[in-house]
C-alpha cells in the first residue's frame, strides 16, 4: 500500500479532529440535559417516560461512560460549557476573546478562566493558528464551501476580493465596544465558531434554530462569493489574533530554498489563508499541509523554524 505524504495526513488529521470537535459539541449540549435528567429523576424508566426512549439509552450511555471516573453525576460536572469556554475532566479553554470581552466589560475575572487560556496560548505559540485547521468547528464548514467554490469556478465567476487584514482587528475592536453596550452575545453573530456552536446548542437543547444560524449563513455566502475563505481571512478576529500570536511559532512550514522552482507560485495559490511560503514569514499559517501536497518539488516540510527557513522577500 502506498504510503501517504505529510500533506496528506496532516489534512486528513484536520478532517477527523475537526469532526471530532462537532461530535464533542454535540454532546457537551446533550449532557447539559443528561445532567438535568439525573438531578430530576436519577433513573432511566422515568427518564423514558419524560424524554422517550432514544433520551433514555443515551442517558444510560452516559451514565456508564461517567462512572468510569467515578460518582457519575460529580463525574459530568466536570465536563461543561460551549466554545466560548469549554471544560474538559475539568480542565478549562477559554476563547481569547472571551477573556479580552469579560475583561473588558465585566472588569473582573474568574481564575479557572483565566487558567483556561494557558493551553490555548501554548498552542499558538508552539503550532501557529493550528486551531482553525484542527479544533475550530466552524473551518469544516468554510472548507466544504472553499470545495463547492473550487468546483463551480469551472463553470461560474467568482470574484476574488482582498481586504485589509487590519479589517479583522477593526472587526475585534467593535465587537469588544458592543459588547460593553450591548453584553457578550453580541460575539455570536461575530464569531463563526461561536456562532457554530450556539447553533448545535439551540438546535439540541431547545430544539429551535439560534439567530446565529443566520450569521452562519451570511459568513458562508461571504466564502462563496467574495473569495476563498473570505471570513477567516478578513473578518474572524479570533483567526486575526491567533496569525498575529502564532507569527513566531516555534514550528511552522519550512522550505528547502534549493529545490525551489523560481517560477513557481503554487503553494501560494493553494494556500486556504494566503499565507505565501515562498517570500512570507509563517505568519498566519495553520499548518493545514494543502500546500504541502501541492507542491511539485516537494521541497516543503514542517519542523522548527530554524535555518532552513529562507526568506527571499
Ligand atoms: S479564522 Fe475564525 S472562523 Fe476561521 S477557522 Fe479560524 S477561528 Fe475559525
Ligand atoms: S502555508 Fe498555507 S497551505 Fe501551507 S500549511 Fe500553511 S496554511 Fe496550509
Ligand atoms: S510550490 Fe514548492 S516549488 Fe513552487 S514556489 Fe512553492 S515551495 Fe517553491
Amino acid at each position: 500500500m502506498r504510503k501517504l505524504d505529510t500533506g496528506k495526513k496532516l489534512l486528513a488529521l484536520s478532517i477527523f479532529t475537526r469532526f471530532s470537535v462537532l461530535i464533542l459539541l454535540c454532546l457537551l449540549g446533550l449532557w447539559t440535559e443528561y445532567l438535568n435528567l439525573k438531578m430530576g429523576y436519577n433513573n432511566p424508566r422515568l427518564v423514558e417516560l419524560s424524554s422517550g426512549p432514544a433520551m433514555r439509552v443515551f442517558y444510560e450511555c452516559s451514565d456508564a461512560f461517567f462512572s468510569l471516573f467515578g460518582d457519575p453525576l460529580e463525574a459530568a460536572q466536570t465536563f461543561g460549557g460551549m466554545t466560548w469556554s469549554i471544560r474538559l475532566w475539568g480542565v478549562p479553554f477559554t476563547d481569547p476573546i472571551a477573556f479580552f470581552s469579560i475583561l473588558v466589560r465585566d472588569r473582573s475575572l474568574e481564575w479557572g478562566f483565566v487558567l483556561g487560556l494557558i493551553l490555548p496560548i501554548t498552542l499558538v505559540l508552539l503550532f501557529g493558528r493550528v486551531f482553525c485547521t484542527y479544533i475550530c468547528p466552524a473551518s469544516l464548514l468554510f472548507f466544504t464551501i472553499s470545495r463547492i467554490r473550487r468546483l463551480l469556478g469551472g463553470f461560474f465567476y467568482f470574484p476574488n476580493l482582498s481586504l485589509s487584514k487590519g479589517f479583522a482587528w477593526g472587526i475585534l475592536v467593535g465587537g469588544l465596544l458592543l459588547a460593553l453596550s450591548f453584553g457578550h452575545g453580541i460575539w455570536i453573530l461575530i464569531l463563526p465558531y461561536f456562532a457554530m456552536g450556539q447553533t448545535i446548542f439551540h438546535g439540541i437543547a431547545f430544539g429551535t434554530i439560534s439567530v446565529a444560524f443566520f450569521s452562519l449563513i451570511l459568513f458562508s455566502l461571504f466564502d462563496l462569493c467574495l473569495g476563498q475563505q473570505f471570513t477567516c481571512r478578513y473578518i474572524c478576529p479570533t483567526g486575526r489574533f491567533l496569525g498575529w500570536m502564532g507569527s513566531k511559532s516555534l514550528f511552522s512550514v519550512r522550505r528547502d530554498a534549493k529545490k525551489c522552482l523560481p517560477e513557481c507560485h503554487i503553494c501560494y495559490d493553494v494556500c486556504p489563508l494566503k499565507v505565501d511560503p515562498k517570500i512570507d514569514d509563517s505568519k498566519d499559517c495553520s499548518l493545514c499541509g494543502e500546500c504541502l501536497v501541492a507542491c511539485p518539488t516537494k521541497c516543503l516540510s514542517i519542523g522548527k523554524v530554524g535555518e532552513t527557513w529562507v526568506k527571499l522577500g
